[in-house]
């Protein structure tokens, strides 16, 4: 059996699997800021899903910047109690398996990309908006190499602007996570039907949609997390806007994850098949 645990800003997902393509198990509950709680919860959810059976090997997906070598995640401006913990080692220690560690988006990208709204495209742009303005880049169904990872969210949108809680001024996600949409809006993404707002808001997304085409140059565009939710009138704003402004290229298909709160797990899924001999 595999374990594959998808740990969120907001919620943490965790599936098992026997074949590494469908879920035997999935369990979810929201992620603890308090990381010796949240390890807990993980450590009682895999234990109570694996029974008696041995785990072959455990993915985690964690919301910020990995040190791959350290196995460690460095930077989470969402999650800072998780920084520097080290949840890989005690995973394998208390599971007696190999545990691997990757970017939570990025595995929602792969997800997408394997299983999702990405599987005959080549080259995927994967954004997820909720708690943050997380992305990765997925080419041919690989996460594609990066230095130190994805992070279109923390793209300067505007100078000396509105301050981020990864430490920059002026951040996109500043000004479109969830948190930013209430205090700007006084109400939830979620419950919210102003046209108006829904309009003012795709532009500030949908500036940051151009910047992220023109510099990775995707076939395809998948949007997921809590605001993908909000489906038709967003979308078609944000694709009206992206025409508009987008003249250097060719506007790329702009659509909505089809895994939706799974694509991180089953990502998981796949990088374990791709990456456990
Ligand atoms: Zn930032």
């Amino acid at each position: 059996m595999f374990i594959s645990i998808d740990v969120g800003g907001t919620n943490t997902r965790l599936a098992s699997t026997k074949n590494l393509k469908d879920i035997k198990e999935y369990r979810t509950f929201s992620t603890p800021k308090d990381f010796s709680l949240g390890i807990k919860k993980i450590t009682n959810a895999i234990e109570e899903m694996a029974l008696q059976s041995q785990i072959k090997a455990i993915i985690i997906g964690l919301p910020g910047v990995i040190d791959r070598e350290k196995q460690k995640l460095v930077k989470a401006p969402n999650l800072k109690n998780w920084v520097n913990k080290p949840i890989v080692d005690l995973l394998s220690k208390k599971f007696k398996c190999r545990t691997l560690l990757e970017n939570d988006t990025a595995l929602g990208g792969l997800g997408e990309a394997v299983f999702g709204a990405g599987k005959k495209y080549q080259i995927i742009a994967y954004l997820t908006l909720g708690t943050g303005l997380g992305g990765a880049r997925i080419v041919n169904k690989k996460i594609d190499q990066s230095a130190q990872g994805f992070e279109p969210g923390h793209q300067i949108v505007k100078i000396n602007g509105k301050q981020c809680s990864c430490g920059q001024k002026g951040c996109l996600e500043a000004y479109i996570s969830s948190k930013a949409f209430y205090q700007k809006y006084k109400t939830k993404p979620e419950s919210c039907t102003n046209t108006k707002i829904w309009a003012e808001f795709s532009q500030k997304f949908g500036q940051g949609l151009v910047n992220v085409i023109a510099l990775w140059s995707p076939n395809i565009v998948i949007i997921g997390g809590g605001f993908s939710k909000k489906g038709e009138m967003l979308f078609n704003l944000l694709k009206k806007f992206v025409k508009q402004n987008l003249r250097i290229f060719k506007t790329p298909p702009i659509v909505k994850s089809t895994l939706c709160d799974k694509s991180g797990i089953y990502g998981g899924f796949y990088y374990l098949k791709t990456h456990i001999k």
